[in-house]
């Protein structure tokens, strides 16, 4: 009998305080598929993939993610506004009122993992209220064969109630929705919001937590793939910044899009079983094999289709954030089991609005840890009717949201590893060229890849001095050429034509560094402040 295909199968729930039996154990995808279309909760794009609307919530929600203070996590969690706060107590009561909620719902139940890696391993059970955010769990993380479904002890578990709603004057948060992690319960308990970038991001923390904590492995927000010699390659960076499109390449097989650990076997891993892509203005022509993956068994978020259901993937009316979840076997060219050997290059990619990064440059490694702990990217912000304006965003880590720790443990942990495995941090603007939003364009993807091929065929990988002008403002060294990148590209001063306009903007970035930085130079050594920008505007 193959459990995965079986529809009828159950659970008891009894652990957890569910009494009722309305319980649908480890569906086919194509079973969750079916039974959301049926109960109108989704679509059936004409490519095959389940589209749904996730709701009220087209993204996460960072003020309404919360930690439980307790023994377990008082003295090791770097607390603040990104991670709040959450009484025990207060825990209990949201957790025994979400199961009252739930005892009357048909319930989706799913067994699986995170970390591809064994040693690490993370058996997790997602309990979810609607089927399409339990076919997300198929999706998104790792399934486990038959044989180890026979004596599944889960560690973790997600509680996922979208339906349900927090009455904030009571239950201790901030609005009627809620991510609150439980280290001692080892609960994820998410309420009042249908976004499945939740389910995945809730596990995401918990790891980045445990990793460095328990077992002194790094965590990272960071996607991962492996050329044909064995050679792996990381790339770190926030939102929209390229981390799936540009892992995602048809000549390097992926380990993962997202979430990585690094050991201390030296190898890199991947914390998932899928793929979250953006789709928005996503095209056959530059991203084939994301656009392959999108078929029966994916799931469209908060897409726009017509009658026939053919998906316009420019129509952002619901929101910017469209996305597809598919299992990575949909991508052609993977790494099976998702784990690389020690990296030997880590970009770290940053949609830079202000368009005065170069695409891109070497790192030092003070400059490595100085740009790993600012975690820097732009995001557009819109004000007035027709203004735009850049606003630079700063993320340490790359991934602050996820990060349990003060940052300086994860830069510390990396510092070690790169040095140890002698690897060559690049910097890539994915971002603006020619001015900045509004003025210049978004960097074509085929030069960022040119570039990013040309590192990993060692085109670019020999330090000689003639080779890169290091930047006056960022220090940064630049190469002078690429090859399948013209040379002007490569300098953003010559893109802008106005070098007055481009210091001015260039030192507004470079001030908004070391504004930035201010909260870490207690943290930080005499060597890793050398890493910032060499000038700045007075
Ligand atoms: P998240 O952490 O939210 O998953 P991500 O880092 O994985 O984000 P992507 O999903 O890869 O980001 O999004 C990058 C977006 O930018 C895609 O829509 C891609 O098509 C677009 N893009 C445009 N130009 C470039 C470029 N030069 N390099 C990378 N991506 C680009
Ligand atoms: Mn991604």
């Amino acid at each position: 009998m193959n459990i995965s295909e079986n529809s009828a199968s159950t659970i008891s729930l009894k652990e957890y305080g569910i009494e009722h039996d309305n319980v649908h154990y480890q569906l086919s995808p194509r079973k969750l598929h079916d039974i959301t279309l049926e109960k109108a909760m989704g679509n059936e794009a004409s490519s095959g993939a389940l589209a749904i609307n996730t709701g009220e919530f087209t993204g996460r929600s960072p003020m309404d993610r919360f930690i439980v203070k307790d023994g377990v996590t008082t003295d090791e969690v770097w607390w603040g506004d990104i991670n709040i706060p959450f009484e025990p107590e207060k825990f209990d009561r949201l957790y025994d009122k979400v199961i009252a909620y739930l005892n009357d719902k048909e319930l989706f139940v799913r067994d699986c993992y995170a970390c591809a890696d064994h040693n690490y391993r993370m058996d997790i059970r997602v309990i979810n209220e609607y089927p399409w955010s339990n076919q997300f769990a198929y999706n998104m993380f790792i399934r486990p064969t038959l044989e180890e479904l026979k004596h599944f002890e889960p560690e973790w578990t997600v509680i996922n109630a979208p339906g349900f709603k927090a009455d904030a004057s009571v239950d201790g948060t901030r609005q009627h929705n809620f991510a609150i992690l439980n280290f001692t319960r080892k609960i994820a308990l998410i309420g009042g919001t249908g976004y499945t970038g939740e389910i995945k991001k809730g596990i995401f923390s918990a790891l980045n937590f445990i990793l460095p904590v328990q077992k002194n492995t790094l965590p990272m927000h960071c996607s991962a793939n492996v050329g044909t010699n064995g050679d792996t390659a990381i790339f770190f960076g926030l939102s929209g910044t390229g981390k799936t499109t540009l892992s995602t390449d048809a000549n390097r097989k992926l380990i993962g899009d997202d979430e990585h650990g690094w050991n201390n076997e030296n190898a890199v891993f991947n914390f998932e079983g899928g793929c979250y892509a953006k789709v928005i203005n996503l095209s056959e022509e530059n991203e084939p094999e994301i656009f392959g993956a999108i078929k029966k068994g994916a799931i469209l978020e908060n897409v726009i289709m017509d009658e026939a259901g053919n998906v316009d993937f420019a129509d952002t009316s619901i929101t910017q954030n469209t996305r597809v979840s598919y299992p990575i076997y949909h991508i052609p060219n993977v790494q099976r089991p998702s784990i690389g050997k020690n990296p030997k290059n880590i970009f770290f990619l940053t949609a830079d609005a202000f368009g005065v990064l170069p695409p891109i440059s070497k790192l030092t490694p003070s400059q490595a840890a100085y740009h790993f702990i600012s975690g820097y990217t732009a995001k557009v912000a819109g004000t007035e009717a027709g203004v735009v304006e850049p606003v630079p965003s700063f993320s340490a880590c790359f991934g602050a949201p996820f990060m349990p720790l003060h940052p300086a443990k994860y830069a510390e942990m990396l510092s070690k590893k790169m040095t140890n495995a002698g690897v060559n941090v690049w910097l890539v603007n994915t971002g603006w060229t020619g001015g900045p939003y509004g003025v210049g364009t978004r960097m074509k993807l085929k030069y960022t890849r040119a570039m990013i091929n040309a590192v990993l065929n060692g085109d670019l990988g020999l330090y000689s001095y003639d080779a890169y002008h290091i930047h006056s403002v960022f220090g940064v060294a630049q190469p002078r050429e690429c090859p399948g990148v013209p040379t002007d590209v490569l300098s953003p001063r010559t893109t802008w034509n106005d070098d007055e306009a481009y210091y001015r903007t260039a030192f507004k970035l470079s001030n908004a560094f070391r504004e930035n930085f201010k909260k870490f130079e207690a943290f930080a050594s005499e060597e890793i402040r050398r890493g910032g920008p060499q000038r700045y505007a007075y």
